[in-house]
């Protein structure tokens, strides 16, 4: 695992989503973007463990 990089919750769509486009921003090089994405991945709020009953 990279330094400083959050976990998306398995099973949330969101994070999932994030997490790809924060893969994207890598990729293209735009590292205010990737810290934009570690964050709301890290902010996303969950109720329980990211498992919806
Ligand atoms: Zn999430």
């Amino acid at each position: 695992m990279l330094y400083g990089a959050p976990e998306p919750v398995a099973g949330c769509d969101v994070c999932q989503a994030l997490d790809k486009q924060r893969s994207e921003a890598r990729a293209e090089g735009d590292m205010s973007k990737v810290s934009d994405f570690k964050l709301e991945i890290r902010n996303h709020p969950h109720r329980g463990r990211g498992r919806r009953s």
